[in-house]
Protein backbone atom coordinates (compact mmCIF):
# COMPACT_ATOMS: atom_id res chain seq x y z
CA UNK A 1 0.00 0.00 0.00
CA UNK A 2 1.29 3.67 -0.94
CA UNK A 3 1.43 5.98 2.30
CA UNK A 4 0.88 8.88 -0.24
CA UNK A 5 -2.14 11.00 1.69
CA UNK A 6 -1.51 13.43 4.76
CA UNK A 7 -3.79 15.85 6.74
CA UNK A 8 -2.09 18.63 7.81
CA UNK A 9 -4.32 20.64 11.00
CA UNK A 10 -3.45 24.20 10.74
CA UNK A 11 -4.81 25.37 13.95
CA UNK A 12 -6.83 23.86 16.79
CA UNK A 13 -9.09 27.21 16.85
CA UNK A 14 -12.69 26.87 15.57
CA UNK A 15 -15.07 29.78 15.22
CA UNK A 16 -18.18 26.65 15.40
CA UNK A 17 -18.67 25.07 18.51
CA UNK A 18 -20.12 21.69 17.41
CA UNK A 19 -21.19 19.40 20.37
CA UNK A 20 -19.60 16.37 18.68
CA UNK A 21 -16.33 18.05 18.42
CA UNK A 22 -15.89 21.37 20.01
CA UNK A 23 -18.40 22.08 22.61
CA UNK A 24 -15.54 24.29 24.97
CA UNK A 25 -14.54 26.49 22.15
CA UNK A 26 -11.62 28.23 22.80
CA UNK A 27 -10.89 27.07 26.20
CA UNK A 28 -7.89 24.81 26.76
CA UNK A 29 -6.36 26.29 23.14
CA UNK A 30 -2.92 25.84 22.45
CA UNK A 31 -0.47 28.94 22.83
CA UNK A 32 0.22 29.91 19.63
CA UNK A 33 4.03 28.94 19.74
CA UNK A 34 3.11 25.67 20.10
CA UNK A 35 1.40 25.45 16.64
CA UNK A 36 3.57 25.47 13.44
CA UNK A 37 4.16 27.88 11.43
CA UNK A 38 3.98 28.18 8.13
CA UNK A 39 7.79 27.78 7.35
CA UNK A 40 7.85 24.26 9.37
CA UNK A 41 4.58 23.12 7.48
CA UNK A 42 5.79 23.53 4.51
CA UNK A 43 9.50 22.26 5.36
CA UNK A 44 8.05 19.19 6.65
CA UNK A 45 4.97 18.72 3.74
CA UNK A 46 8.13 19.58 1.53
CA UNK A 47 10.31 16.27 2.48
CA UNK A 48 7.07 14.38 3.16
CA UNK A 49 6.46 14.85 -0.99
CA UNK A 50 10.37 13.55 -1.31
CA UNK A 51 8.85 10.56 0.99
CA UNK A 52 6.12 9.60 -1.37
CA UNK A 53 3.33 12.22 -0.23
CA UNK A 54 1.49 13.87 -3.32
CA UNK A 55 -2.22 14.25 -1.80
CA UNK A 56 -2.29 16.94 1.11
CA UNK A 57 -5.21 18.48 2.73
CA UNK A 58 -5.84 21.25 4.72
CA UNK A 59 -7.80 21.07 8.45
CA UNK A 60 -8.16 22.46 11.67
CA UNK A 61 -9.90 23.60 14.33
CA UNK A 62 -11.35 25.80 10.98
CA UNK A 63 -8.60 26.43 8.38
CA UNK A 64 -9.88 29.55 7.52
CA UNK A 65 -9.86 31.08 10.61
CA UNK A 66 -6.10 30.57 10.00
CA UNK A 67 -4.61 34.01 9.79
CA UNK A 68 -3.06 34.13 5.76
CA UNK A 69 -4.00 30.89 4.98
CA UNK A 70 -4.03 31.93 1.66
CA UNK A 71 -0.63 32.28 1.72
CA UNK A 72 0.46 28.54 3.15
CA UNK A 73 -1.65 27.23 0.42
CA UNK A 74 -0.12 29.16 -1.95
CA UNK A 75 3.28 27.95 -0.92
CA UNK A 76 2.30 24.29 -0.60
CA UNK A 77 0.41 24.36 -3.78
CA UNK A 78 3.80 25.12 -5.66
CA UNK A 79 6.21 22.26 -3.87
CA UNK A 80 7.10 20.20 -7.18
CA UNK A 81 5.08 16.45 -6.00
CA UNK A 82 2.26 17.73 -4.32
CA UNK A 83 -0.64 16.77 -7.42
CA UNK A 84 -3.52 17.79 -4.98
CA UNK A 85 -4.28 20.04 -2.28
CA UNK A 86 -7.32 20.39 -0.50
CA UNK A 87 -9.20 21.81 2.42
CA UNK A 88 -11.78 20.52 4.81
CA UNK A 89 -13.44 23.58 6.49
CA UNK A 90 -17.45 24.29 8.35
CA UNK A 91 -17.78 26.29 5.40
CA UNK A 92 -18.49 29.81 7.11
CA UNK A 93 -15.53 31.64 5.12
CA UNK A 94 -16.21 30.07 2.38
CA UNK A 95 -18.04 32.20 0.15
CA UNK A 96 -15.37 35.39 0.70
CA UNK A 97 -12.43 33.40 0.17
CA UNK A 98 -13.27 30.41 -2.36
CA UNK A 99 -12.03 32.92 -4.91
CA UNK A 100 -8.27 33.48 -3.84
CA UNK A 101 -7.79 29.98 -2.13
CA UNK A 102 -8.61 28.42 -5.74
CA UNK A 103 -6.17 31.09 -7.43
CA UNK A 104 -3.59 30.22 -4.96
CA UNK A 105 -3.39 26.60 -6.09
CA UNK A 106 -6.62 24.67 -4.10
CA UNK A 107 -8.23 22.20 -5.72
CA UNK A 108 -11.29 21.15 -3.71
CA UNK A 109 -12.81 21.31 -0.66
CA UNK A 110 -15.17 19.12 2.44
CA UNK A 111 -17.49 21.25 3.60
CA UNK A 112 -18.97 19.97 7.37
CA UNK A 113 -22.96 20.31 7.70
CA UNK A 114 -24.96 18.47 9.85
CA UNK A 115 -28.65 20.04 9.80
CA UNK A 116 -30.28 21.72 6.56
CA UNK A 117 -32.75 23.37 9.03
CA UNK A 118 -31.56 26.60 10.66
CA UNK A 119 -32.49 25.64 14.06
CA UNK A 120 -30.78 21.82 13.52
CA UNK A 121 -27.88 23.76 12.64
CA UNK A 122 -27.57 26.27 15.67
CA UNK A 123 -28.20 23.45 17.57
CA UNK A 124 -25.07 21.79 16.66
CA UNK A 125 -22.99 24.51 16.36
CA UNK A 126 -23.84 27.00 18.80
CA UNK A 127 -24.43 29.64 15.73
CA UNK A 128 -27.17 30.52 13.33
CA UNK A 129 -25.11 30.63 10.56
CA UNK A 130 -26.46 28.10 8.20
CA UNK A 131 -27.28 30.41 5.50
CA UNK A 132 -23.93 31.41 5.13
CA UNK A 133 -22.70 27.63 4.62
CA UNK A 134 -24.99 27.43 2.31
CA UNK A 135 -23.77 30.33 0.25
CA UNK A 136 -20.24 28.47 0.47
CA UNK A 137 -21.43 25.18 -0.74
CA UNK A 138 -22.81 26.90 -3.96
CA UNK A 139 -20.14 29.42 -4.45
CA UNK A 140 -17.59 25.91 -4.28
CA UNK A 141 -19.08 24.42 -6.88
CA UNK A 142 -19.76 27.40 -8.91
CA UNK A 143 -15.80 28.53 -8.94
CA UNK A 144 -15.05 24.66 -9.43
CA UNK A 145 -13.53 23.29 -6.13
CA UNK A 146 -14.58 20.08 -6.86
CA UNK A 147 -15.51 17.65 -6.80
CA UNK A 148 -17.21 19.23 -3.66
CA UNK A 149 -17.93 16.68 -0.60
CA UNK A 150 -20.31 17.32 2.40
CA UNK A 151 -19.20 15.74 5.66
CA UNK A 152 -22.23 15.09 7.76
CA UNK A 153 -21.74 13.10 11.58
CA UNK A 154 -25.06 11.85 12.86
CA UNK A 155 -26.06 12.00 16.60
CA UNK A 156 -28.82 10.23 18.00
CA UNK A 157 -32.44 12.54 18.19
CA UNK A 158 -30.03 15.42 16.94
CA UNK A 159 -30.00 15.63 13.48
CA UNK A 160 -31.68 11.92 12.06
CA UNK A 161 -34.58 14.16 11.11
CA UNK A 162 -31.82 15.80 7.99
CA UNK A 163 -30.83 12.85 6.94
CA UNK A 164 -33.10 12.44 4.30
CA UNK A 165 -32.54 16.15 3.18
CA UNK A 166 -28.71 16.09 2.97
CA UNK A 167 -29.53 12.99 1.15
CA UNK A 168 -31.84 14.73 -1.34
CA UNK A 169 -28.82 16.99 -2.36
CA UNK A 170 -26.95 15.05 -4.34
CA UNK A 171 -30.07 14.04 -6.39
CA UNK A 172 -30.01 17.68 -7.53
CA UNK A 173 -26.50 18.75 -7.04
CA UNK A 174 -23.26 16.86 -8.52
CA UNK A 175 -21.79 16.54 -4.61
CA UNK A 176 -20.97 13.84 -2.32
CA UNK A 177 -22.85 13.64 0.86
CA UNK A 178 -20.29 11.97 3.09
CA UNK A 179 -22.31 10.47 6.62
CA UNK A 180 -19.31 9.57 9.48
CA UNK A 181 -19.95 7.87 12.11
CA UNK A 182 -19.44 10.06 15.13
CA UNK A 183 -16.34 8.81 17.51
CA UNK A 184 -17.02 9.85 20.86
CA UNK A 185 -13.47 11.44 21.60
CA UNK A 186 -13.49 12.94 25.51
CA UNK A 187 -15.75 13.78 28.38
CA UNK A 188 -17.35 17.14 27.15
CA UNK A 189 -17.89 16.26 23.38
CA UNK A 190 -21.66 14.55 22.92
CA UNK A 191 -22.16 11.28 25.00
CA UNK A 192 -20.97 7.72 23.28
CA UNK A 193 -25.11 6.86 23.65
CA UNK A 194 -25.77 9.55 21.18
CA UNK A 195 -23.93 7.15 17.94
CA UNK A 196 -25.95 6.01 14.90
CA UNK A 197 -24.31 3.61 13.17
CA UNK A 198 -24.45 4.16 9.27
CA UNK A 199 -26.49 0.82 9.05
CA UNK A 200 -29.41 2.98 10.25
CA UNK A 201 -28.14 6.17 8.16
CA UNK A 202 -28.49 3.94 5.29
CA UNK A 203 -31.91 2.43 6.42
CA UNK A 204 -33.24 5.97 6.20
CA UNK A 205 -31.68 6.84 2.65
CA UNK A 206 -32.98 3.99 1.21
CA UNK A 207 -36.88 4.25 3.11
CA UNK A 208 -36.98 7.69 1.78
CA UNK A 209 -35.26 6.97 -2.13
CA UNK A 210 -35.40 3.33 -2.69
CA UNK A 211 -32.50 1.29 -2.47
CA UNK A 212 -29.23 2.36 -3.24
CA UNK A 213 -27.27 1.41 -6.29
CA UNK A 214 -23.95 -0.94 -6.08
CA UNK A 215 -21.18 0.67 -4.58
CA UNK A 216 -19.67 2.90 -6.93
CA UNK A 217 -16.11 3.65 -7.56
CA UNK A 218 -14.12 4.99 -3.66
CA UNK A 219 -12.39 7.31 -2.54
CA UNK A 220 -8.92 5.85 -3.92
CA UNK A 221 -8.16 3.94 -0.80
CA UNK A 222 -9.99 6.42 1.43
CA UNK A 223 -12.40 5.12 4.01
CA UNK A 224 -15.42 5.94 2.46
CA UNK A 225 -17.57 3.50 0.48
CA UNK A 226 -20.23 5.52 -2.27
CA UNK A 227 -23.27 4.37 -3.41
CA UNK A 228 -26.17 6.49 -5.68
CA UNK A 229 -29.54 7.27 -5.04
CA UNK A 230 -31.23 6.29 -8.48
CA UNK A 231 -31.06 9.03 -11.23
CA UNK A 232 -28.92 11.33 -8.93
CA UNK A 233 -26.26 13.91 -9.89
CA UNK A 234 -24.30 13.35 -6.90
CA UNK A 235 -22.56 10.06 -4.37
CA UNK A 236 -23.92 8.99 -0.81
CA UNK A 237 -20.40 8.04 1.11
CA UNK A 238 -20.53 6.09 4.49
CA UNK A 239 -17.41 6.24 6.70
CA UNK A 240 -18.18 3.96 8.83
CA UNK A 241 -14.92 4.04 11.23
CA UNK A 242 -16.62 2.47 14.48
CA UNK A 243 -18.81 -0.27 12.62
CA UNK A 244 -15.73 -1.18 10.36
CA UNK A 245 -12.30 -1.94 10.29
CA UNK A 246 -11.05 -0.24 6.81
CA UNK A 247 -7.16 -0.36 8.78
CA UNK A 248 -5.57 -2.29 6.48
CA UNK A 249 -6.54 0.15 3.42
CA UNK A 250 -5.84 3.48 5.44
CA UNK A 251 -3.16 5.47 3.21
CA UNK A 252 -2.95 8.39 5.62
CA UNK A 253 -0.81 10.29 7.59
CA UNK A 254 -1.69 13.46 10.02
CA UNK A 255 0.34 16.11 10.64
CA UNK A 256 -1.10 17.32 13.94
CA UNK A 257 -1.55 21.76 14.88
CA UNK A 258 1.59 21.32 17.39
CA UNK A 259 3.57 19.35 15.38
CA UNK A 260 3.41 15.43 15.72
CA UNK A 261 3.14 13.14 13.11
CA UNK A 262 -0.21 10.64 14.04
CA UNK A 263 -0.12 7.33 12.04
CA UNK A 264 -3.61 6.74 12.45
CA UNK A 265 -6.48 8.55 13.79
CA UNK A 266 -7.71 6.52 16.21
CA UNK A 267 -3.98 5.63 18.23
CA UNK A 268 -2.50 7.33 20.28
CA UNK A 269 1.12 6.79 18.92
CA UNK A 270 2.80 9.75 17.59
CA UNK A 271 6.23 11.13 16.17
CA UNK A 272 7.13 14.59 17.51
CA UNK A 273 8.33 16.20 14.52
CA UNK A 274 8.35 20.16 15.65
CA UNK A 275 10.99 19.39 18.44
CA UNK A 276 13.10 17.96 15.97
CA UNK A 277 12.94 20.90 13.95
CA UNK A 278 13.05 23.46 16.56
CA UNK A 279 16.05 21.07 18.27
CA UNK A 280 17.86 22.70 15.14
CA UNK A 281 17.84 18.81 13.01
CA UNK A 282 18.77 18.90 9.35
CA UNK A 283 16.45 17.33 6.60
CA UNK A 284 18.61 13.95 6.50
CA UNK A 285 17.47 13.22 10.03
CA UNK A 286 14.14 14.41 9.48
CA UNK A 287 13.57 12.43 6.23
CA UNK A 288 15.03 9.48 8.14
CA UNK A 289 12.14 9.81 10.79
CA UNK A 290 9.67 10.14 8.16
CA UNK A 291 10.49 7.00 5.80
CA UNK A 292 10.24 5.11 9.56
CA UNK A 293 7.09 6.62 10.53
CA UNK A 294 5.88 5.15 6.98
CA UNK A 295 7.53 2.12 6.82
CA UNK A 296 5.97 2.01 10.55
CA UNK A 297 2.30 3.26 9.91
CA UNK A 298 0.27 -0.07 9.94
CA UNK A 299 1.97 -1.04 13.25
CA UNK A 300 -0.62 1.81 14.97
CA UNK A 301 -3.83 0.74 14.08
CA UNK A 302 -7.40 1.20 16.91
CA UNK A 303 -7.23 -2.02 17.33
CA UNK A 304 -3.97 -2.07 18.62
CA UNK A 305 -3.02 0.89 20.32
CA UNK A 306 -6.49 3.03 21.32
CA UNK A 307 -6.43 6.34 21.40
CA UNK A 308 -8.09 7.10 24.71
CA UNK A 309 -9.22 10.44 24.90
CA UNK A 310 -7.58 13.10 22.16
CA UNK A 311 -8.94 16.31 20.75
CA UNK A 312 -10.59 16.41 17.15
CA UNK A 313 -9.84 19.73 16.92
CA UNK A 314 -6.07 19.86 17.10
CA UNK A 315 -5.70 16.10 14.59
CA UNK A 316 -7.76 17.41 12.54
CA UNK A 317 -10.48 14.71 11.85
N1 LIG B 1 -13.40 22.82 10.87
C1 LIG B 1 -13.34 21.93 9.75
C2 LIG B 1 -14.67 21.26 9.53
O1 LIG B 1 -15.63 21.59 10.22
O2 LIG B 1 -14.74 20.44 8.64
C3 LIG B 1 -12.21 20.94 9.80
C4 LIG B 1 -11.92 20.23 11.09
S1 LIG B 1 -13.09 19.01 11.57
C5 LIG B 1 -12.28 18.37 13.02
C6 LIG B 1 -12.88 17.76 10.34
C7 LIG B 1 -13.97 16.72 10.28
O3 LIG B 1 -13.98 15.96 11.45
C8 LIG B 1 -15.37 17.28 10.12
O4 LIG B 1 -15.97 16.74 8.98
C9 LIG B 1 -16.09 16.84 11.36
O5 LIG B 1 -17.43 16.59 11.13
C10 LIG B 1 -15.31 15.61 11.75
N2 LIG B 1 -15.41 15.31 13.17
C11 LIG B 1 -15.14 16.13 14.19
N3 LIG B 1 -15.34 15.52 15.37
C12 LIG B 1 -15.74 14.26 15.08
C13 LIG B 1 -16.09 13.13 15.86
N4 LIG B 1 -16.05 13.19 17.18
N5 LIG B 1 -16.45 12.00 15.22
C14 LIG B 1 -16.47 11.94 13.87
N6 LIG B 1 -16.14 12.97 13.07
C15 LIG B 1 -15.78 14.12 13.67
Amino acid sequence: MRIDYLRVSVTDRCNLRCIYCNPLGDYGLMQRDEILTFEEIHRIVGLFVECGISKVRLTGGEPLVRRNIVQLVHKLAAITGVEELSLTTNGVFLEQMAGELKAAGLRRVNISVDSLRREGYRLITGFDLLEKVTKGIYKAVEIGLTPVRINTVVLKGINEQDVAALAQLTVEMPIAVRFIEYCPTDKDTSPASDFVPNSRVRRIIEHNFGPLSAAITTDNNGPALYFRIKNSAGAIGFISGRTTVFCHLCNRLRLTSDGKVRPCLYSAHHYDIKELIRNGADDERILALLEKIIAEKHRYTKLNSPAGQFSMRNVGG
